[in-house]
Protein backbone atom coordinates (compact mmCIF):
# COMPACT_ATOMS: atom_id res chain seq x y z
CA UNK A 1 0.00 0.00 0.00
CA UNK A 2 1.16 3.67 -0.73
CA UNK A 3 2.59 5.02 2.41
CA UNK A 4 3.34 8.96 2.34
CA UNK A 5 7.14 10.16 3.95
CA UNK A 6 8.48 12.90 5.14
CA UNK A 7 9.89 15.40 2.75
CA UNK A 8 13.34 16.05 2.04
CA UNK A 9 15.05 18.26 0.17
CA UNK A 10 16.05 15.74 -2.26
CA UNK A 11 15.62 12.35 -3.50
CA UNK A 12 17.98 10.46 -5.80
CA UNK A 13 16.60 7.65 -7.76
CA UNK A 14 19.27 4.55 -7.07
CA UNK A 15 21.54 4.20 -4.88
CA UNK A 16 24.68 3.26 -7.04
CA UNK A 17 28.14 5.20 -7.87
CA UNK A 18 26.42 8.57 -9.14
CA UNK A 19 23.16 8.43 -6.24
CA UNK A 20 25.43 8.06 -3.69
CA UNK A 21 28.36 10.44 -4.69
CA UNK A 22 25.36 13.03 -5.25
CA UNK A 23 23.62 11.97 -1.59
CA UNK A 24 27.21 12.85 0.19
CA UNK A 25 27.94 16.35 -1.64
CA UNK A 26 24.06 17.59 -1.27
CA UNK A 27 24.30 16.64 2.20
CA UNK A 28 27.43 18.51 3.04
CA UNK A 29 25.56 21.59 1.76
CA UNK A 30 23.04 21.04 4.22
CA UNK A 31 20.28 19.24 2.05
CA UNK A 32 18.51 16.39 4.00
CA UNK A 33 18.68 13.55 1.66
CA UNK A 34 16.99 10.06 0.74
CA UNK A 35 17.74 7.19 -2.23
CA UNK A 36 15.80 5.04 -3.24
CA UNK A 37 16.75 1.86 -4.38
CA UNK A 38 15.13 -1.31 -6.26
CA UNK A 39 17.17 -3.62 -5.14
CA UNK A 40 18.40 -5.18 -1.81
CA UNK A 41 19.89 -3.39 1.52
CA UNK A 42 23.35 -4.78 1.49
CA UNK A 43 26.71 -4.50 3.47
CA UNK A 44 30.39 -5.52 3.54
CA UNK A 45 29.18 -7.53 6.82
CA UNK A 46 27.44 -9.86 6.43
CA UNK A 47 26.17 -9.87 2.80
CA UNK A 48 30.36 -9.53 0.79
CA UNK A 49 31.92 -12.23 3.31
CA UNK A 50 33.40 -15.36 1.88
CA UNK A 51 33.03 -18.47 1.26
CA UNK A 52 29.70 -17.12 -0.05
CA UNK A 53 31.29 -13.96 -1.74
CA UNK A 54 33.63 -16.52 -3.74
CA UNK A 55 30.91 -18.21 -5.79
CA UNK A 56 31.89 -18.71 -9.42
CA UNK A 57 28.14 -20.54 -10.56
CA UNK A 58 26.39 -17.62 -8.65
CA UNK A 59 28.42 -14.46 -9.54
CA UNK A 60 30.26 -15.07 -12.22
CA UNK A 61 28.00 -17.22 -14.54
CA UNK A 62 24.76 -16.51 -13.25
CA UNK A 63 25.71 -12.93 -12.81
CA UNK A 64 23.71 -12.72 -9.59
CA UNK A 65 24.37 -8.98 -8.97
CA UNK A 66 23.07 -7.76 -12.28
CA UNK A 67 20.03 -6.25 -12.91
CA UNK A 68 17.48 -8.98 -13.44
CA UNK A 69 16.27 -9.02 -17.14
CA UNK A 70 13.53 -10.89 -17.07
CA UNK A 71 11.87 -8.35 -14.75
CA UNK A 72 13.59 -5.31 -16.59
CA UNK A 73 14.73 -5.39 -20.22
CA UNK A 74 17.42 -3.48 -21.83
CA UNK A 75 16.80 -3.10 -25.89
CA UNK A 76 19.95 -2.83 -28.10
CA UNK A 77 20.39 -2.17 -31.52
CA UNK A 78 23.04 -1.46 -33.68
CA UNK A 79 21.99 1.22 -36.04
CA UNK A 80 18.70 4.08 -36.37
CA UNK A 81 17.14 1.67 -38.60
CA UNK A 82 17.15 -1.50 -36.53
CA UNK A 83 14.54 -2.03 -34.48
CA UNK A 84 16.29 -2.34 -31.35
CA UNK A 85 15.83 -5.51 -29.13
CA UNK A 86 16.16 -6.33 -25.40
CA UNK A 87 19.12 -8.12 -24.29
CA UNK A 88 18.23 -11.33 -22.92
CA UNK A 89 21.98 -12.41 -21.31
CA UNK A 90 24.13 -10.37 -19.71
CA UNK A 91 27.75 -10.49 -21.33
CA UNK A 92 30.14 -7.75 -20.98
CA UNK A 93 27.91 -4.64 -20.62
CA UNK A 94 26.90 -5.51 -16.82
CA UNK A 95 24.26 -3.25 -14.86
CA UNK A 96 24.60 -3.54 -11.17
CA UNK A 97 21.33 -4.01 -8.87
CA UNK A 98 21.49 -3.41 -5.27
CA UNK A 99 22.68 -0.83 -2.99
CA UNK A 100 26.07 0.34 -4.22
CA UNK A 101 25.12 -0.06 -8.04
CA UNK A 102 27.78 -1.73 -10.11
CA UNK A 103 29.95 0.47 -8.33
CA UNK A 104 30.23 -3.02 -6.19
CA UNK A 105 30.84 -5.12 -8.22
CA UNK A 106 33.42 -3.32 -10.58
CA UNK A 107 36.91 -4.15 -10.89
CA UNK A 108 38.68 -1.03 -9.29
CA UNK A 109 41.07 0.63 -12.61
CA UNK A 110 40.54 3.99 -11.72
CA UNK A 111 41.94 6.20 -14.83
CA UNK A 112 41.07 9.40 -15.02
CA UNK A 113 39.71 10.75 -19.07
CA UNK A 114 42.30 12.62 -20.93
CA UNK A 115 41.97 16.35 -22.19
CA UNK A 116 41.28 14.81 -25.97
CA UNK A 117 38.43 12.83 -24.18
CA UNK A 118 36.03 16.42 -23.43
CA UNK A 119 36.91 18.40 -27.27
CA UNK A 120 37.13 14.94 -28.97
CA UNK A 121 35.08 16.46 -32.48
CA UNK A 122 37.68 19.38 -32.10
CA UNK A 123 40.52 16.85 -31.17
CA UNK A 124 39.54 14.45 -33.99
CA UNK A 125 38.72 17.50 -36.36
CA UNK A 126 42.14 18.91 -36.07
CA UNK A 127 44.17 15.63 -36.24
CA UNK A 128 42.38 13.99 -38.92
CA UNK A 129 40.16 16.45 -40.47
CA UNK A 130 36.60 16.99 -41.84
CA UNK A 131 36.78 14.81 -44.17
CA UNK A 132 37.24 12.02 -41.52
CA UNK A 133 34.25 12.84 -40.18
CA UNK A 134 32.22 12.84 -42.89
CA UNK A 135 33.31 9.47 -44.05
CA UNK A 136 32.06 7.73 -40.95
CA UNK A 137 28.12 9.28 -42.26
CA UNK A 138 25.46 10.65 -40.45
CA UNK A 139 25.09 7.97 -37.21
CA UNK A 140 28.31 9.20 -36.08
CA UNK A 141 27.34 12.52 -33.48
CA UNK A 142 30.09 12.95 -31.35
CA UNK A 143 30.15 16.56 -29.93
CA UNK A 144 32.93 18.40 -27.18
CA UNK A 145 31.59 17.98 -23.30
CA UNK A 146 31.33 21.56 -23.12
CA UNK A 147 33.70 21.11 -20.20
CA UNK A 148 37.25 20.88 -20.03
CA UNK A 149 39.71 18.57 -18.68
CA UNK A 150 41.17 21.47 -16.76
CA UNK A 151 37.91 22.33 -15.22
CA UNK A 152 37.81 18.98 -14.35
CA UNK A 153 40.56 17.97 -12.47
CA UNK A 154 40.23 19.09 -9.29
CA UNK A 155 37.33 16.80 -9.45
CA UNK A 156 38.72 13.61 -10.78
CA UNK A 157 41.75 14.21 -7.38
CA UNK A 158 38.63 14.96 -5.32
CA UNK A 159 37.24 11.34 -6.24
CA UNK A 160 40.64 9.89 -6.09
CA UNK A 161 41.29 10.88 -2.65
CA UNK A 162 37.81 9.81 -1.76
CA UNK A 163 38.31 6.57 -3.36
CA UNK A 164 42.03 6.32 -1.63
CA UNK A 165 42.95 5.18 -5.38
CA UNK A 166 46.57 3.39 -5.65
CA UNK A 167 49.43 4.64 -8.23
CA UNK A 168 52.15 6.47 -9.54
CA UNK A 169 51.77 9.81 -11.17
CA UNK A 170 53.30 10.07 -14.24
CA UNK A 171 52.71 14.37 -14.96
CA UNK A 172 52.43 16.62 -11.99
CA UNK A 173 51.50 20.01 -12.60
CA UNK A 174 53.23 19.44 -16.21
CA UNK A 175 56.72 17.96 -14.64
CA UNK A 176 56.74 14.68 -15.66
CA UNK A 177 57.79 12.16 -13.11
CA UNK A 178 59.56 8.85 -13.22
CA UNK A 179 57.60 5.93 -13.03
CA UNK A 180 53.76 7.02 -13.84
CA UNK A 181 52.31 7.49 -16.93
CA UNK A 182 54.06 9.97 -19.10
CA UNK A 183 51.89 10.98 -21.22
CA UNK A 184 48.93 11.34 -18.84
CA UNK A 185 47.04 14.56 -18.59
CA UNK A 186 48.39 16.80 -15.69
CA UNK A 187 47.40 16.83 -12.09
CA UNK A 188 47.39 18.53 -8.97
CA UNK A 189 49.14 15.90 -6.74
CA UNK A 190 50.46 12.74 -6.29
CA UNK A 191 48.25 9.19 -5.56
CA UNK A 192 46.61 8.80 -2.46
CA UNK A 193 48.69 5.74 -2.46
CA UNK A 194 51.45 4.26 -3.57
CA UNK A 195 50.96 1.63 -6.46
CA UNK A 196 49.97 -1.87 -6.32
CA UNK A 197 52.83 -4.54 -5.74
CA UNK A 198 54.08 -5.69 -9.10
CA UNK A 199 53.21 -9.33 -9.90
CA UNK A 200 55.53 -11.45 -11.60
CA UNK A 201 53.90 -11.55 -14.55
CA UNK A 202 53.25 -7.84 -14.34
CA UNK A 203 56.77 -7.24 -13.83
CA UNK A 204 57.76 -9.68 -17.00
CA UNK A 205 55.45 -7.54 -18.68
CA UNK A 206 57.46 -4.32 -17.81
CA UNK A 207 60.92 -5.34 -18.40
CA UNK A 208 59.58 -6.55 -22.04
CA UNK A 209 57.61 -3.33 -22.87
CA UNK A 210 60.83 -1.39 -21.40
CA UNK A 211 62.95 -2.83 -24.11
CA UNK A 212 60.78 -2.16 -26.79
CA UNK A 213 60.75 1.77 -25.98
CA UNK A 214 57.80 2.05 -24.33
CA UNK A 215 56.50 3.79 -21.01
CA UNK A 216 54.43 1.10 -18.69
CA UNK A 217 53.75 1.95 -15.77
CA UNK A 218 51.57 0.93 -12.68
CA UNK A 219 47.82 0.80 -13.62
CA UNK A 220 45.98 3.19 -10.96
CA UNK A 221 43.35 1.24 -9.27
CA UNK A 222 40.91 1.42 -6.01
CA UNK A 223 41.63 -1.98 -5.00
CA UNK A 224 44.36 -0.48 -2.58
CA UNK A 225 47.98 -1.00 -1.52
CA UNK A 226 47.88 0.00 1.98
CA UNK A 227 45.61 0.83 4.46
CA UNK A 228 43.98 4.20 4.24
CA UNK A 229 41.77 6.63 5.66
CA UNK A 230 39.81 9.31 3.03
CA UNK A 231 38.69 12.52 3.66
CA UNK A 232 35.53 11.55 5.70
CA UNK A 233 37.53 9.93 7.68
CA UNK A 234 36.13 6.14 6.36
CA UNK A 235 38.98 3.54 7.02
CA UNK A 236 39.27 1.13 3.73
CA UNK A 237 41.69 -2.11 3.85
CA UNK A 238 45.09 -3.08 2.03
CA UNK A 239 44.08 -5.11 -0.84
CA UNK A 240 45.44 -9.35 0.02
CA UNK A 241 45.31 -10.17 -4.08
CA UNK A 242 41.95 -12.43 -3.83
CA UNK A 243 41.21 -11.78 -7.24
CA UNK A 244 37.67 -11.57 -6.70
CA UNK A 245 36.64 -7.97 -8.12
CA UNK A 246 35.06 -7.58 -11.17
CA UNK A 247 31.23 -9.35 -10.45
CA UNK A 248 31.80 -10.01 -7.04
CA UNK A 249 32.59 -7.48 -3.80
CA UNK A 250 34.68 -7.36 -1.80
CA UNK A 251 35.02 -8.95 1.51
CA UNK A 252 38.11 -6.79 2.62
CA UNK A 253 37.07 -3.71 2.56
CA UNK A 254 39.83 -2.91 0.35
CA UNK A 255 38.20 -2.07 -2.79
CA UNK A 256 35.99 1.76 -3.31
CA UNK A 257 32.86 1.06 -3.40
CA UNK A 258 30.05 3.14 -2.06
CA UNK A 259 29.48 0.93 1.15
CA UNK A 260 33.16 1.27 2.12
CA UNK A 261 33.79 5.12 1.14
CA UNK A 262 30.74 6.52 1.36
CA UNK A 263 27.32 4.79 3.03
CA UNK A 264 29.21 4.58 6.21
CA UNK A 265 28.36 8.12 6.97
CA UNK A 266 24.77 6.96 6.12
CA UNK A 267 21.74 5.36 8.19
CA UNK A 268 19.88 2.60 5.77
CA UNK A 269 16.50 1.83 6.28
CA UNK A 270 14.73 -1.34 4.78
CA UNK A 271 11.23 -0.46 6.69
CA UNK A 272 9.80 -0.26 3.16
CA UNK A 273 11.49 -3.61 1.97
CA UNK A 274 8.59 -5.48 4.21
CA UNK A 275 6.20 -4.60 1.42
CA UNK A 276 7.86 -5.93 -1.53
CA UNK A 277 9.10 -8.87 -2.87
CA UNK A 278 12.79 -10.07 -1.69
CA UNK A 279 14.06 -9.29 -5.02
CA UNK A 280 12.65 -6.08 -5.64
CA UNK A 281 12.77 -4.84 -1.79
CA UNK A 282 13.40 -0.65 -1.87
CA UNK A 283 15.91 0.67 0.58
CA UNK A 284 15.36 3.79 1.84
CA UNK A 285 18.71 5.69 2.55
CA UNK A 286 19.14 9.05 4.28
CA UNK A 287 22.64 10.31 4.36
CA UNK A 288 23.76 12.87 7.83
CA UNK A 289 26.41 14.75 6.65
CA UNK A 290 27.71 14.95 10.29
CA UNK A 291 27.31 11.80 11.24
CA UNK A 292 30.25 9.56 12.34
CA UNK A 293 31.69 7.27 10.57
CA UNK A 294 30.79 3.30 11.46
CA UNK A 295 33.22 2.38 14.66
CA UNK A 296 35.68 -0.40 13.79
CA UNK A 297 33.22 -2.71 16.55
CA UNK A 298 30.59 -2.20 13.10
CA UNK A 299 33.58 -4.08 10.86
CA UNK A 300 34.90 -6.62 13.67
CA UNK A 301 32.93 -9.62 11.74
CA UNK A 302 34.86 -8.94 8.69
CA UNK A 303 37.60 -11.50 7.73
CA UNK A 304 40.34 -8.61 6.70
CA UNK A 305 40.15 -7.54 10.56
CA UNK A 306 41.66 -10.67 11.64
CA UNK A 307 44.00 -11.11 8.54
CA UNK A 308 47.49 -10.27 9.90
CA UNK A 309 48.17 -8.67 5.93
CA UNK A 310 45.72 -7.05 6.04
CA UNK A 311 45.12 -5.07 9.66
CA UNK A 312 46.04 -1.24 9.81
C1 LIG B 1 31.60 -5.68 -14.27
C2 LIG B 1 31.92 -4.21 -14.29
C3 LIG B 1 33.23 -3.78 -14.12
C4 LIG B 1 33.54 -2.42 -14.13
N1 LIG B 1 34.84 -2.03 -13.93
C5 LIG B 1 35.15 -0.71 -13.97
C6 LIG B 1 36.49 -0.29 -13.77
O1 LIG B 1 37.39 -1.08 -13.50
N2 LIG B 1 36.76 1.05 -13.84
C7 LIG B 1 35.77 1.98 -14.09
O2 LIG B 1 36.09 3.19 -14.15
N3 LIG B 1 34.48 1.61 -14.26
C8 LIG B 1 34.16 0.30 -14.21
N4 LIG B 1 32.87 -0.10 -14.38
C9 LIG B 1 31.86 0.94 -14.59
C10 LIG B 1 31.34 1.54 -13.27
O3 LIG B 1 31.05 0.54 -12.33
C11 LIG B 1 30.07 2.32 -13.60
O4 LIG B 1 30.42 3.33 -14.52
C12 LIG B 1 29.43 2.99 -12.39
O5 LIG B 1 29.13 2.08 -11.36
C13 LIG B 1 28.15 3.67 -12.88
O6 LIG B 1 27.57 4.37 -11.82
P1 LIG B 1 26.03 4.70 -11.86
O7 LIG B 1 25.68 5.38 -10.59
O8 LIG B 1 25.71 5.37 -13.15
O9 LIG B 1 25.30 3.28 -11.95
P2 LIG B 1 25.28 2.13 -10.87
O10 LIG B 1 26.48 2.19 -10.00
O11 LIG B 1 25.01 0.85 -11.55
O12 LIG B 1 23.99 2.50 -9.98
C14 LIG B 1 22.70 2.52 -10.50
C15 LIG B 1 21.76 2.11 -9.37
O13 LIG B 1 20.44 2.56 -9.66
C16 LIG B 1 19.52 1.52 -9.34
N5 LIG B 1 18.32 1.78 -10.16
C17 LIG B 1 18.22 1.77 -11.50
N6 LIG B 1 16.97 2.09 -11.87
C18 LIG B 1 16.27 2.32 -10.72
C19 LIG B 1 14.91 2.70 -10.45
N7 LIG B 1 14.06 2.92 -11.44
N8 LIG B 1 14.55 2.84 -9.16
C20 LIG B 1 15.43 2.63 -8.15
N9 LIG B 1 16.72 2.26 -8.35
C21 LIG B 1 17.12 2.12 -9.62
C22 LIG B 1 20.25 0.25 -9.67
O14 LIG B 1 19.70 -0.88 -8.99
C23 LIG B 1 21.66 0.59 -9.21
O15 LIG B 1 21.89 0.25 -7.86
C24 LIG B 1 32.53 -1.46 -14.34
C25 LIG B 1 31.20 -1.88 -14.51
C26 LIG B 1 30.91 -3.24 -14.48
C27 LIG B 1 29.48 -3.65 -14.65
S1 LIG C 1 40.90 -8.11 -1.65
FE1 LIG C 1 41.73 -7.07 -3.46
S2 LIG C 1 41.51 -8.55 -5.14
FE2 LIG C 1 40.15 -9.25 -3.46
S3 LIG C 1 38.13 -8.31 -4.00
FE3 LIG C 1 39.20 -6.92 -2.57
S4 LIG C 1 40.22 -5.44 -3.88
FE4 LIG C 1 39.68 -7.21 -5.18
Amino acid sequence: MARALKPVDVVTIGVGLTGSLAALELAKQGLKVVGLERGASRDTVPDFQSPAIHDELRFSIRKAMMQDNVKVAVTFRNSSDQTALPIRRWESFLPGQGLGGSFVHWNGQSFRAQVADFIYKTHILRRYGKKFLEACGPELTIQDWGVTYDELEPYFDRFEYLCGVSGKAGNIKGQIEPGGNPFEAPRSREYPTPPMKETYFGALFRKGAESLGYHPYPQPSSNLSECYTNPEGIKLMQCVFCGFCERYACEHYAKASPQTVICRLCSIDQTMSCERTARSCASIWTQHAKRQPASPTRMQGASSMSNPRTSC
